[in-house]
């Protein structure tokens, strides 16, 4: 289901255009607009969840199959064996901005070792 007023809804729908990288019945995977490093990718489930938070038990098939796309493209984007970074911010103190649940990809440099 999609929310009119959500810009990931919309960039699935292709109401607002953007780099796709992968598109399947429940998934899309497009470019970050604003990269913060040579490979970044939000890969996000159709279907409009906000967060983790959302993710009840049927929705756990959907994850499972998403975090498979998050490695192929992983190897697509030449970051497999260099190594990556899979971040979900997830609330305010998360630093979600994007009310629809992503899964930032991030490689093709080294990134810092801090996290929080
Ligand atoms: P958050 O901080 O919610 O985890 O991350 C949201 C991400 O969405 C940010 O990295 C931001 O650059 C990206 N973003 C926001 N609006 C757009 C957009 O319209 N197009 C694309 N491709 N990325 C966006
Ligand atoms: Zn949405």
């Amino acid at each position: 289901m999609n929310v009119p007023d959500c810009i990931f809804c919309k960039i699935a729908l292709r109401e607002i255009p953007s780099e796709i990288a992968y598109e399947d019945d429940e998934i899309i995977a497009f470019k970050d607009n604003q990269p913060l490093a040579p490979v970044h990718l939000l890969i996000i489930p159709k279907n409009h969840l906000i967060n983790l938070n959302d993710v009840t038990l049927e929705y756990e098939n959907l994850i499972g199959h998403l975090l498979g796309v998050v490695r192929r493209l992983a190897s697509e984007f030449g970051v497999a064996e260099s190594g990556y970074r899979v971040v979900t911010n997830t609330g305010t103190d998360g630093g979600q901005v994007v009310g629809h649940l992503h899964f930032h990809l991030l490689g093709g440099q080294a990134l810092e070792a801090k996290i929080g």
